[in-house]
């Protein structure tokens, strides 16, 4: 039987887009994998000067960033980032992270809030990731990493739209690592419980602290810890798992 050898590592540079890296879990993202050497590419959707915040504190400690700006609920301006992105040489991370919640229950949603969330939590997956593809592949290397939630395991009351996109981006997973394997291209999704960012609000956190065996909320560099070592060589038989990191919310 043929054999297949293990590949030789990420290219030099290696070259990672953050989407959402003007967020909380996103910052902390780019600031894991600068530290790990890589290029990093921090994406905002509206606040550039959060991603460029970023991007000075990754230079001051001597890594190398650079910003970008596009809305990933307009499929133009995604194409046009992306051919900019990958035309100088490929990307070997793609870590999409970006994300964002409209809650309602279903019988009270509007058709807008269903789309929305979506265009950026699903539909942005396929925008930033396939004009990827072809040059993680001829590389032979190649990391692709979807922010996905709890809610995408266990449900969430008011979250249907959430929790669709979000177990989609799973679906999408396993779909391509049967494409990419073979050539040296992980394919991963991460789902983080209860995070200390923004993103939680006050009250909603204090009820749903009842909720976490670990009796506490996750930091962002936990998160951000997960999705530097599936960006390693030691994690490249790692492909096509949905990894919890929530503290005992949603075990197995
Ligand atoms: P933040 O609200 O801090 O960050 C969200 C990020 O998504 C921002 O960078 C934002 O960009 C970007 N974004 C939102 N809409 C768009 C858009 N239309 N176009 C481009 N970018 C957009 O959230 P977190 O850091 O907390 O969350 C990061 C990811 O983790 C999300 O996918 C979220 O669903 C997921 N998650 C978070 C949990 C938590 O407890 N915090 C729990 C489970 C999952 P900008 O601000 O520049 O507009």
């Amino acid at each position: 039987m043929a054999r297949r050898r293990r590949s030789a590592g990420p290219p030099e540079p290696c070259r990672a887009l953050v989407t959402g890296g003007s967020g909380g879990i996103g910052a902390a993202i780019c600031r894991q994998l600068a530290t790990a050497g890589m290029s990093v590419i921090v994406h905002a959707g509206s606040r550039l000067d959060r991603a460029e915040a970023v991007v000075d504190e990754i230079r001051s400690n001597s890594g190398q960033a650079t910003a970008i700006q596009f809305d990933l609920a307009d499929g133009a301006a995604c194409a046009a980032a992306m051919s900019e992105l990958t035309e100088p040489a490929p990307l070997s991370v793609i870590v999409h992270n970006a994300g964002l919640h409209d809650d309602a229950p279903l019988a009270g949603m509007a058709a807008e809030q269903w789309q929305r969330v979506i265009e950026v939590n699903l539909n942005a997956f396929f925008r930033v990731v396939q004009p990827a593809l072809l040059g993680m592949a001829r590389q032979r290397w190649g990391r692709v990493i979807a922010v996905s939630s709890v809610a995408a395991r266990l449900g969430n009351r008011g979250q249907t739209n959430y929790a669709a996109a979000k177990a989609g981006l799973h679906g999408a997973v396993i779909s391509l690592v049967r494409e990419m394997a073979a050539r040296g291209v992980t394919a991963n999704t991460v789902a983080p419980g209860l995070i200390d960012t923004g993103m939680l609000e006050q009250e909603h956190s204090e009820q749903a602290l009842a909720l976490v065996p670990a009796g506490r909320l996750g930091q962002a560099s936990e998160v951000a810890a997960l999705v530097g070592f599936l960006c390693t060589e030691a994690a490249a038989y790692i492909n096509g798992q949905m990894i919890g990191i929530d503290g005992g919310m949603a075990p197995g």
